[in-house]
């Protein structure tokens, strides 16, 4: 079946009270039937939930959801984005490993892999660009990883999924994938070798930015690695939040088209409007890797970036919006304007910020669901140019 009915078909098995929509199993264990029940779970010989910390049919259905959406073998639900980047990758490298990663990575992801990681005695390397020789030469006999984000947050910079997935599997090391930007509608990493793809619920798969939640799925044998580190460091995703994300994923890919149709329509004018410098959209024929981004991606996503020249001018812009919500969230409803420099990117320095393009006028709009026109004329009136 496609995309839109596994999100929609994809259910627990009802309950005796046969309800249509899935419940909410609010319950931090489960009872055992008999005893040798509880030793046959615990022996794994047997499938179901026991305690919620590893397992419960809410969370599960959310999990098996995304799973068919990926087109992945196994995968787990964890308590955030941050969450899944850390316990995938945690579960892969041990002290002495190394991992090869895009330098355009989340804020936090960068934490990771600069602040404690090394801690630990786990070795990065960050590439520019998106040129395989690169990527090929950044790899050392013990690297284990290599880990991008594609398109990046926020300089919106693509890598080619397909170049390093053979260089991964030619290499023997496992791909891992953030594909919190193009979500499963836009692109599915595995279809170009991704080994595990790790998720951000939180975006745009929640989508209107109400809880927080993450997901690794993949390969059978690196989920279980990773689920393995879950059950005994405790990542869980709250079923409360799980039940939220899986009623959500019944409606991504009728989101996404129309985040993506808004997204691509702002970003073609705010491309005519003299107060922009640069507009940034990997769908628009100036993005430098617009036809790597036809190739793999379906539509050009939900967050477009502007520059309006520099910090004070972006200040003023930001402040001028009436309608937008100046957020550090994104993949909502709700259009939300965020300015990397003096938030979410705060902690690099001026030189890391340069080098994955953020310039202190640049200001990332994740294009919501509103009305087009109502979002265009609040942009323009804040950048001072009304229609
Ligand atoms: C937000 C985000 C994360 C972290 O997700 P949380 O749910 O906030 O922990 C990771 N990767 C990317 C690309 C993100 O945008």
């Amino acid at each position: 079946m496609r995309p839109e009915t596994l999100a929609i078909r994809t259910q627990t098995p009802r309950t005796q009270h046969r309800e249509h929509a899935t419940p909410l199993y609010l319950t931090s264990s489960f009872v055992f039937d008999s005893a040798e029940q509880a030793r046959a779970l615990f022996a794994e010989e047997i499938a179901g939930p026991v305690y919620s910390r590893y397992s419960n049919p809410t969370t599960d259905e959310f999990v098996e959801k995304l799973r068919l959406l990926e087109g992945a073998e196994d995968g787990i639900a964890t308590a955030s984005g941050m969450s899944a980047v850390y316990t995938a990758l945690a579960s892969i490298v041990q002290s002495g490993d190394h991992i090869v990663a895009g330098r355009a990575v989340f804020g936090s992801t960068h934490q990771l892999f600069t602040r404690l990681f090394p801690k630990w005695g786990v070795s990065h390397t960050y590439v520019d660009g998106d040129d395989p020789a690169r990527w090929a030469a950044a790899i050392q006999p013990n690297t284990k990883v290599i880990f991008v984000e594609t398109p990046s947050n926020p300089g919106l910079d693509l890598v080619d999924l397909k170049a390093l997935g053979a260089l991964a599997r030619s290499s023997g090391i496992a791909f891992v994938v953030d594909n919190c930007f193009a979500t499963p509608i836009i692109t599915q990493p595995i279809t170009f070798g991704a080994n595990l793809v790790v998720h951000s619920a939180t975006k745009f798969i929640d989508g209107q930015g109400r809880v927080l939640g993450g997901a690794i799925v993949g390969d059978a044998a690196l989920v279980a690695e990773a689920r393995f580190l879950a059950r005994h460091s405790g990542p869980a995703l709250a079923p409360f939040n799980a039940w939220v994300l899986s009623k959500s994923l019944e409606t991504l890919a009728l989101r996404v088209e129309k985040h993506c149709a808004n997204a691509l329509l702002l970003a073609t004018a705010l491309e005519e409007e003299p107060a922009v410098q640069r507009v940034r959209y990997p769908f628009l024929a100036s993005h430098p890797q617009s036809a790597l981004a036809r190739r793999q991606m379906r539509w050009g996503g939900g967050v477009l970036t502007i520059d309006v020249g520099s910090y004070d001018t972006a200040r003023r812009f930001l402040d001028a919006l009436t309608l937008c919500s100046h957020s550090p969230n994104l993949g909502d409803t709700r259009t939300i304007v965020t300015h990397p420099t003096s938030t979410t990117h705060s902690k690099l320095t001026d030189g890391e910020r340069a080098q994955v393009g953020i310039t202190p006028g640049l200001v990332r709009i994740s294009v919501g669901l509103e009305h087009p026109d109502d979002l265009l004329d609040d942009l323009l009136q804040a950048l001072g140019s009304g229609r």
